[in-house]
């Protein structure tokens, strides 16, 4: 029988990891002002359209900044605050964020380590999975770096490369790293998040769900 409906088991399944800036936000190398704080245009949108198909969306970001002595940890949170505010406005929220305040080489101990959280290191994603109990999940990361799309690969997860932030500068190396290509590249989140509902299906039960409701009101 002819069955155009999702798979539940596939939307239940599946987790969405997002890198910050230049994927959510617009890139401002080491953005230390909440006055800078900017969505990228149609992110909330691309967010909003994972929390109405119930898929967890958590964004981890690489925060080397405060390793560098550039700003504060607590900066960093007040900056998260200002953005949960930003997308709340618009009806969008994120599952759970992440940031690794460390660096390899530069500043002082504790923020001075190797540490298993740096992207493409998979720790905040371990972490998030561990957290929010997300189990063997299909899992989909988008960024703007290939740093992003290698992490994909460690973790076992779709990378999707998006062209805002450092990503059209990126897709030039491309050619250079065999071994780190996206499943797919988008101009944008709002574009890969669409990618990614589509490759999951879900865009059917959307659709039948936007059907019954607007037979019912009509009058
Ligand atoms: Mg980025
Ligand atoms: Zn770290």
């Amino acid at each position: 029988m002819a069955n155009h409906l999702p798979d539940k088991t596939i939307i239940q399944k599946a987790a969405v990891f997002l890198d910050r800036d230049g994927t959510i936000i617009e890139e401002v190398d080491y953005l230390d002002n909440i006055g800078q704080l900017k969505l990228i245009p149609g992110a909330a949108q691309a967010i909003r359209l994972l929390n109405q198909t119930a898929i967890p969306v958590i964004m981890i970001t690489n925060q080397s900044g405060v390793a560098r002595g550039y700003f504060s940890e607590s900066l960093v949170k007040q900056l998260h605050q200002q953005l949960n505010e930003l997308l709340e406005a618009k009806s969008a929220y994120l599952d759970a964020i992440y940031y690794c305040p460390h660096h390899p080489t530069a500043g002082n101990p504790p923020y001075r380590q190797q540490c298993s959280c740096r992207k493409p290191n998979p720790g905040m994603v371990e972490q998030a999975i561990r957290d929010l109990q997300l189990g063997k999940r299909h899992s989909f990361i988008v960024g703007d770096k290939l740093t992003d799309i290698e992490l994909a690969r460690r973790a076992g997860a779709e990378g999707i490369l998006v062209l805002t932030g450092y990503g059209e500068e990126q897709r030039k190396r491309l050619d250079e790293t065999e071994n780190v290509q996206p499943a797919y590249i988008a101009t944008d989140l709002l574009q890969a998040i669409q990618w990614v509902i589509s490759r999951l299906s879900v865009q059917p039960l959307i659709n039948e769900f936007n059907a019954k409701q607007s037979k019912k009101m009509q009058p």
